[in-house]
């Protein structure tokens, strides 16, 4: 366990290191409404965090400074994705809300210099503890629940829910399956390589851990074509899957946007 963490001004005596409570502190605390995406630039002013959101050339996508007791937020607006930035941001305040310490110190300069990922599955630490942190402030657990109560997990439901929450549909996905009851796998691939993964609690243990789409799948079968799959379409489990289902039988579904050969799969039974 870490230290007990410096409590910050106007969030009470309780300040703890864990990073899901502490962003439901901050919400309760700031009375941010719901939709928190829009509250981030009044979360800092209310804390006197300076923030800036540029497009600077190098290749971090957020830093927090640090500056005796002043802290500040750079949010690189080079890779031009509004969704991102927000995560981007409400990272940034993890690592200023949980207290963690600068990693760099450069010219006099101290802070902390972000690669934000939010579907890396290696991310350890403080990173880790960050996204946490941003995925609880931007998609609090009691309102997305609500809205994802009794839906199907699909295409549409990730696109409107990401538009709701304005986080980037990876993010809402990944939330969606963090949260869902149901199994349910979402994977993210690029030119065919899965990049990432996630599935849900009741589908652990299930997912085949492959490098690659499987062949023999609607889901190679859309990438190497570049097409867009209207609907669930039922597929052999043993061909994405390590343990056998109920009658084998899963739905598959694949979209991508092939400009950057960049797809998503979400995998149900
Ligand atoms: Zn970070």
């Amino acid at each position: 366990m870490k230290p007990h963490a410096t409590s910050k001004k106007c969030l009470g005596m309780i300040a703890m290191a864990d990073p899901i409570a502490k962003a439901k502190q901050v919400l309760s605390d700031k009375k941010v409404g719901d939709i928190p995406a829009l509250s981030l630039g009044a979360i800092s002013d209310s804390e006197g965090v300076k923030y800036k959101q540029k497009a600077y050339p190098d290749k971090w996508d957020g830093m927090l400074v640090f500056n005796g007791a002043q802290r500040g937020i750079l949010v690189n607006t080079r890779i031009d994705n509004p969704a991102r930035h927000k995560f981007t941001f409400a990272h940034e305040l993890g690592h200023y809300f949980l207290d963690h310490p600068p990693s760099f110190s450069k010219d006099g300069q101290l802070g902390i210099e972000c690669n934000v990922s939010e579907t890396s599955m290696e991310q350890k630490g403080r990173e880790a503890e960050a996204n946490r942190f941003a995925v609880e402030l931007l998609m609090p657990q009691d309102r997305f629940l609500l809205l994802m109560l009794g839906a199907e997990i699909d295409f549409a439901l990730i696109a409107g829910l990401a538009i709701e929450f304005m986080v980037s549909k990876q993010a809402c996905s990944y939330r969606l399956v963090e949260l869902t009851q149901k199994p349910c796998i979402v994977v993210f691939s690029k030119h065919g390589k899965i990049t990432s993964y996630k599935a849900s609690r009741a589908a652990k243990g299930f997912w085949g851990g492959y490098a690659s789409l499987p062949n023999e799948t609607v889901a190679h079968e859309m990438i190497i074509n570049k097409k867009q799959q209207s609907n669930f379409a039922e597929c052999d489990s043993r061909k994405w899957l390590l343990r056998t289902v109920p009658e084998q039988k899963i739905y598959e579904c694949t979209r991508g946007s092939y400009a950057d050969g960049s797809a998503m799969t979400i995998l149900k039974w």
